[in-house]
């Protein structure tokens, strides 16, 4: 349950959230979010007496990315907590700050799902590497260099002993 039914919440005060978002949910798209399997969102939606909602959730997933670097897929675990204020909107007034996420005006329901979204973009790591210490690819041949040598690096490294060599024919 991924919308919160407001009347409901104001009646019972506080309401648990307890849902799975598929990977291939139409949340996702446009963005460059890939699962492996169910995003899981749990936690608990507040009423407050003026008329805001607080919800805290946590968030558990496996995100499939690419190492930045060789470009190979790496699994991401995530466990991100977020907390989501909603405030409702009262016409053309401006919301305090950027935390308040404004509810329109007789809404009977909060979209968690899209907030969610939008909290993850900003939140989620999108820079990974395979390891900390990931040899990338061969920027001339594209070999994976944590796989195996290619010859362009020695070729490569040519013109720099011949400069180091240079320097020290200099000291001579
Ligand atoms: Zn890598
Ligand atoms: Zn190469």
């Amino acid at each position: 349950m991924l919308t919160i039914p407001l009347i409901r919440l104001e009646h019972q005060g506080s309401l648990d959230i307890d849902a799975a978002v598929p990977a291939d949910d139409p949340a996702w798209e446009g963005t460059d979010f890939h699962f492996s399997g169910s995003l899981l969102v749990s936690g608990q939606a507040f009423w407050i007496p003026s008329g805001d909602v607080l919800v805290r959730l946590r968030l558990r997933g496996v995100l499939l990315q690419e190492c930045r670097r060789c470009l190979a897929p790496v699994d991401v675990q995530v466990d991100e907590r977020m907390e989501l204020f909603f405030r409702p909107a009262n016409g053309s007034e401006e919301l305090e700050g950027d935390s308040f996420r404004p509810l329109p005006h007789g809404a009977m329901e909060v979209d968690l799902l899209s907030a969610i979204r939008e909290e993850f973009v900003l939140s989620v790591p999108m820079l990974v590497l395979c390891a900390p210490d990931c040899r990338g690819l061969c920027p001339r041949c594209g070999r994976n260099l944590n796989e195996e040598r290619c010859v362009c690096s020695a070729e490569e490294l040519d013109p720099r002993w011949d400069v180091l060599r240079a320097l020290y024919k200099k000291r001579d």
